[in-house]
């Protein structure tokens, strides 16, 4: 197996401090934002984000969990349905700019169900994804408003994404099979 090391430590940093400016900059501000993080990876990085925002603007944003492992359009094909792990405030959407966060982008498939799934809990203003990686290979009209690094990749490939809080140490490699 063959790997190549895409971002370490301090690259991830950077790119998060990068997303955080571009959110505040295209939002003026954060005072209409809510962070909603794609677990399971997307959770630290919107928390991430989350602490970057309140150094730059000094707001303090709560960030919402979606777990959308029961919205999958392609759950049958899947060996098991996950325990819905989603925690979301309707004031945290509703009338708000919310930005989804999530590690790798690919299909779409699973931001089309984390869009579905927010509006069970009220109608958001607007709504940007964040993501650390896009990888290409889309199969819905879905794109990244925040970008961390793009990643042209085969579809045999496969990134990982690793993260101090789940794997303790952050690092993004990607596989080649
Ligand atoms: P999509 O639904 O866009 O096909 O895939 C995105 C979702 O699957 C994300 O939640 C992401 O965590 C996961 N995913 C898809 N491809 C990869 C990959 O190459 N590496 C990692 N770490 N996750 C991926
Ligand atoms: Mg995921």
């Amino acid at each position: 197996k063959q790997v190549a090391l895409l971002m370490d430590e301090d690259a991830i940093r950077r790119a998060l401090m990068r997303i955080a400016h571009e959110i505040v900059e295209r939002n003026h501000g954060v005072h209409n934002v809510s962070l909603v993080g794609i677990r399971r990876r997307g959770v630290p990085l919107a928390e991430r984000i989350a602490a970057n925002l309140a150094l730059i603007e000094n707001e303090t944003l709560q960030v919402g969990i979606l777990d959308i492992g029961l919205y999958r359009d392609d759950l049958a094909h899947r060996p098991f349905a996950p325990v819905n792990q989603t925690s979301i405030k309707s004031a945290m959407i509703d009338k708000r700019v919310v930005v989804l966060v999530d590690d790798v982008l690919y299909t779409g498939r699973t931001v089309r169900a984390a869009l579905d799934a927010l509006s069970d809990f009220g109608r958001p203003k607007a709504i940007q994804l964040a993501v650390l990686i896009d990888r290409g290979h889309r199969e819905l009209p879905i794109r990244a408003d925040y970008v961390g690094k793009n990643v042209p990749t085969a579809r045999s490939e496969r990134i990982h994404v690793e993260m101090q809080e789940i794997d303790g140490v952050d690092r993004v490699y990607v596989e080649k099979v």
